[in-house]
């Protein structure tokens, strides 16, 4: 199996584990069932959010400043790399994350083509984007996507409009 699909896979049972079947996910409260404490911290321009792994006790570090559906991203994204033991993989106590939407949209960022990076994108995608709810929100609409949709369906799911964007192209919609 590919990492990619993969990620869906885990994304999708751990929804399923939790009875979460309505949008906007509760990322925060995933990550509390999943027995990860959250703060929020000044962590500088540079880092979104971190994984910290100590002695058995794990928690997510999101970047105060940051606007809510950023942070929404950040956290599942750091649920993802914990879900999938990146941080028991390297041996690594602490994960640092840099601006995830320079991520996306850098072409030749070599973060980008980090396989674990790209899996915990993949991840959090599909844990805040789930295919069953977005496919039915848009089979709702009953027409062609036009762009108030996307706002729209972003407020819906309280994801940014670029991570929608993203996620409907890759889904064939846009
Ligand atoms: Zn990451």
């Amino acid at each position: 199996m590919n990492h990619v699909r993969l990620a869906r896979i885990e994304a999708e049972n751990l929804l399923e584990q939790l009875h979460i079947r309505t949008a906007p996910v509760d990322v925060e409260e995933i990550a509390e069932k999943l027995g990860l404490w959250i703060q929020r911290d000044d962590l500088g321009v540079e880092v979104s959010g971190l994984l910290v792994t100590k002695e058995g006790d794990s928690g997510i570090v999101v970047r105060e400043d940051d606007a809510t559906v950023r942070q929404r991203f950040t956290i599942a994204h750091e649920i993802g790399h914990f879900v999938l033991k990146h941080h028991r993989t390297h041996g690594k106590l602490v994960r640092a994350d840099q601006n995830h939407q320079v991520m996306y949209r850098s072409q030749e960022g070599f973060r980008r083509f980090d396989p674990l990076e790209v899996q915990a994108n993949q991840f959090a995608a599909n844990l805040l984007m789930p295919v069953k709810l977005l496919e039915a929100a848009v089979q709702a609409l009953k027409r062609e996507i036009c762009e108030s949709d996307v706002t729209t369906l972003a407020k819906k799911f309280g994801v940014s409009e670029q991570a929608m964007t993203i996620r409907l192209t890759a889904m064939k919609h846009i």
